[in-house]
């Protein structure tokens, strides 16, 4: 399979919305190489266009630098988020010559014509313009907006390929004079020059559908006469309070806002991937603590698996619910990635599981089907496995970003007081004792011997929510502060 996926702009830190559209994209290509495929996925950076150019300006820093900083802020969030990293993720000033050459070809076929210095393309030489987003390209004359620098354009939809440069601004030499390229070239120039004429899927947030793809299929289609990509999928917005969250209106949070709230990346990973891409989501801090404590209630059951001990044996209805779950989950992906779905069918197991623990139902013999179904669940959300490697990484990422790491960690460091910027009340340690632990596993044990599981789960999720984690063993229940 190739896919292409339209990168960040990077002249600020992505916020919740833009993950959104990446946490999709990582879902979409985790399920092919989970289904089989091989997979050849590219991502660009916009590290061209008005708003990076104004900003760097602003900055006084060269636009190239001025990008790195928010390519790395977006990597930094990738890694905490367990993106995969796409086969090629690419920058558009490193193809300005492939860009280029597009346009050449777009000019000699008569796409494409030059007016003001910078060069155009003719909407009206390609008829199926607008098949992609339905929009009626008669009715986009009324009313449109038409920027000052492109007042010589034949007709108000035609949209730019190369903008003549200005004074002050970066400019690359191009057989059209020095300037720079439009948005819109820059992603069909690099997914064909990785993915070939034709490629298999290409994905972004709806906002994208028109103008930028519908572009990218007119530049693409005139110029090879083939067919440029089989299925667009586009995922849908994150809303915040009804509306779009976005950089222009600001009204959004970063991955940063929502850590130094004391919220993990883990919980931030599960929201956003457990609502089909399809549909609208509204975030809420309400909708953040469920998903905590959902990614908590799969980690606990993992813990149970493999730390309990069970009768010896196997009840072969559970086997075959556990094997019949990852049946369930891989419909409800394989019908355009219904992740809520998937998670669904995920829960319920996990409640069955409980239970049959709980009740003594539960045999050795069944932690085998299913760990083997949480583990193919997990290597799509991936979520599960907070192994301490993974653990120490995102420490030492945090400590990388964290702007508290400066005078007011300090200040609370001398005054001899806990930080309080990363705790989350109600989810980490709350101060208890070993002595109060200690009671409340007997408590617990108690409970359960007389049959009062009820009790003893209560009891569990209490310390878990205090940030201690029972492991039951051989030798009895163990505890730890996580
Ligand atoms: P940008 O950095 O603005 O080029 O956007 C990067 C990606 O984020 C694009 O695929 C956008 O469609 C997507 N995007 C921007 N805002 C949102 C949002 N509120 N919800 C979902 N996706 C978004
Ligand atoms: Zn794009």
């Amino acid at each position: 399979v190739r896919m292409y996926t339209c990168g960040p702009t990077v002249y600020d830190n992505p916020h919740l919305g833009n993950l959104r559209a990446f946490i999709f994209q990582d879902i979409l290509r985790r399920y092919l190489i989970y289904k089989g495929f091989r997979l050849k996925h590219v991502m660009n950076y916009t590290d061209v266009d008005d708003k990076t150019i104004r900003n760097a300006l602003e900055a006084k820093v060269s636009l190239r630098d001025y990008t790195d900083r928010y390519i790395q802020a977006f990597e930094t969030d990738c890694r905490l988020l367990n993106l995969e990293t796409p086969e090629h993720r690419v920058r558009a000033t490193d193809h300005i010559e492939d860009m280029s050459k597009m346009i050449q070809g777009l000019l000699e076929k008569g796409h494409a014509y030059e007016a003001g210095g910078s060069i155009y393309f003719r909407i009206s030489s390609f008829p199926n313009y607008g098949r992609l987003s339905g929009i009626d390209v008669g009715g986009m004359r009324a009313g449109a907006r038409v920027d000052v620098d492109e007042y010589n354009k034949e007709n108000v939809r035609d949209f730019v390929l190369w903008k003549t440069g200005k004074q002050g601004e970066p400019c690359w030499d191009s057989p059209f004079g020095c300037g720079r390229p439009g948005w819109h070239i820059e992603c069909s120039a690099m997914s064909m020059k990785y993915l070939g004429e034709q490629f298999d899927l290409h994905t972004g947030g709806t906002d994208l559908v028109f103008p930028h793809h519908e572009n990218e299929i007119a530049q693409s289609e005139a110029l090879t006469g083939k067919p440029f990509v089989k299925t667009w999928l586009h995922a849908e917005h994150l809303l915040l309070n009804g509306q779009k969250m976005s950089k222009s209106i600001g009204n959004l949070y970063t991955l940063w806002d929502i850590i130094k709230k004391g919220h993990k990346p883990a919980p931030v990973r599960y929201l956003l991937a457990s609502v089909p891409y399809r549909k609208q989501l509204n975030f809420t801090f309400d909708a953040l603590h469920q998903a905590t404590q959902s990614v908590e209630r799969l980690r606990n059951f993992q813990l149970r698996l493999i730390t309990e001990r069970f009768p010896a044996g196997e009840d072969t209805d559970l086997t075959r619910r556990a094997q019949e779950t990852r049946k369930q989950f891989e419909e409800a992906m394989d019908d355009d990635l219904n992740t809520a779905r998937a998670l669904g069918a995920i829960f319920d197991l996990v409640r069955e599981g409980n239970t049959g623990m709980d009740r003594s139902r539960f045999r050795q013999d069944n932690t085998k089907a299913f760990q083997e179904t949480l583990d193919a669940w997990d290597r799509l959300f991936d979520i599960l496995h907070d192994d301490p490697k993974r653990k120490q990484q995102e420490a030492d990422l945090l400590a990388e970003i964290s702007p508290a790491k400066t005078a007011s960690d300090e200040r609370v460091a001398r005054a001899g007081m806990p930080a309080t910027g990363m705790t989350n009340p109600g989810m980490t340690n709350s101060g208890m004792t070993n002595a109060e632990i200690d009671a409340q596993l007997k408590e617990r044990e108690s409970a359960r011997q007389a049959g009062d599981f009820a009790k003893a789960d209560r009891i569990r999720g209490a310390l878990s929510k205090a940030g201690i984690v029972i492991e039951d063993t051989k030798a009895g229940a163990r505890w730890k502060r996580m």
